[in-house]
């Protein structure tokens, strides 16, 4: 392992400038996965800013919103978040460990890097780990890898279920940067890999997360998490779906459905919503929607077997929701 300085950041100005004034910076937040891939060799930074110390712990709820710190603690267990966005505590209470989550934050957990395992072992070739190395996956096992959203250069799925749950609730990620502040929707957070895989997301380097508002829209509150993995704990998504639907004397007035394990980023399963909207919501509308989740799918010899799980996820998470209230 490369050695590092640390320092702790004494102020959100301070990390920005900090991390900003070096390319091979790095923010610390829970350092659950931060300092895994500086052990593994994935990253090698130069410094370390600990913004552990930063004023960013707050869940704040009013009636239009939530507004949650970027290193706010057990998210998912706070009585606001599981009364009006059940998708969102559930996702949070369904990543990793307990001991994990005790330890990692939600900027953190937005930012982790793909578990695609030819970008986790430093021996492969990765075009996100080493740009124009190529991509080992493409003719390697490629299980768990994409079946949306990827390209020749990458085919890996964005890890997260945070991201997947807040997708499916429109949420704004709030930052500070070396330009001042911005909110960017988190469906602009993430980039596909085009031929540019490296380029994760559009951050800035030393742009910092210090919130994620959650609108308090009509949607969330009938809203789901289903996750589909190998084993019922400790482990990443296969599949998984966020869903959040209005209904308006049994009709779906309005809708989001967003995919985890399956694309290089969270995806709006827009066709699927389409197949929704202004139906009624009964078993014929949730199988339409089911089948209509993996449209523009382009599964590789190992992970053809996400097509149908996909869709077989999506009609029961929408089944669940309904059946939930
Ligand atoms: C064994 C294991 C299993 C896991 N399983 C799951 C799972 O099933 N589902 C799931 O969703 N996650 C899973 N995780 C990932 C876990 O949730 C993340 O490790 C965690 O959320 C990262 O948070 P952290 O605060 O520790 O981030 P850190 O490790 O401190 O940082 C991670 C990255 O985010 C950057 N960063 C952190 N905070 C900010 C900020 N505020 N602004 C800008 N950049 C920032 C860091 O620079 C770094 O690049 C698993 C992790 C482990 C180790």
């Amino acid at each position: 392992m490369r050695p590092f300085a640390y320092t702790r950041a004494h102020s959100v100005a301070m990390a920005v400038e900090t991390v900003a004034a070096d390319p091979a910076a790095r923010f610390l937040a829970g350092g659950t996965e931060l300092l895994n891939l500086v052990r593994e060799g994935q990253e090698a930074p130069n410094r370390l800013v600990d913004i552990g110390a930063l004023p960013l712990t707050e869940v704040r709820a009013d009636a239009r919103r939530v507004r949650i710190g970027a290193l706010a603690p057990l998210v998912h267990e706070h009585p606001e978040i599981r009364r009006r966005f059940p998708v969102l505590a559930e996702a949070g209470g369904s990543a990793a460990s307990p001991q994990v989550r005790n330890m990692a934050t939600p900027g953190g957990n937005l930012l982790q890097r793909t578990r695609c395992a030819y970008y986790r072992e430093v021996r492969f070739p990765c075009n996100r780990r080493v740009p124009g190395s190529g991509c080992a996956a493409l003719s390697g096992v490629h299980r768990n890898n994409a079946i949306l959203g990827g390209s020749e250069h990458c085919i890996a799925v964005h890890p997260s279920d945070l991201a997947v749950a807040l997708t499916a609730l429109d949420a704004v990620v709030r930052t500070r940067g070396p330009a001042g502040e911005r909110a960017i929707p988190i469906e602009e957070l993430y980039l596909l890999p085009g031929d540019q895989p490296h380029r994760e997301t559009a951050l800035a380097h030393g742009e910092l997360i210090t919130a994620i508002d959650v609108p308090a829209t009509a949607f969330a509150a009938r809203s789901h998490y289903l996750k589909v993995r190998d084993r019922a704990s400790f482990a990443f998504a296969l599949v998984s779906v966020a869903v959040a639907l209005e209904l308006r004397d049994g009709v779906v007035h309005d809708v989001r459905i967003a995919l985890g394990g399956v694309a290089p980023r969270p995806w709006r399963a827009r066709a699927a919503e389409h197949a929704l909207r202004g139906r009624r919501f009964d078993d014929t509308a949730r199988a339409a929607a089911g089948r209509a989740a993996t449209e523009g799918a382009t599964p590789r010899e190992h992970n053809g077997f996400k097509v149908p799980l996909t869709e077989r996820a999506v009609l029961r998470a929408l089944s669940e929701v309904d059946g939930g209230r």
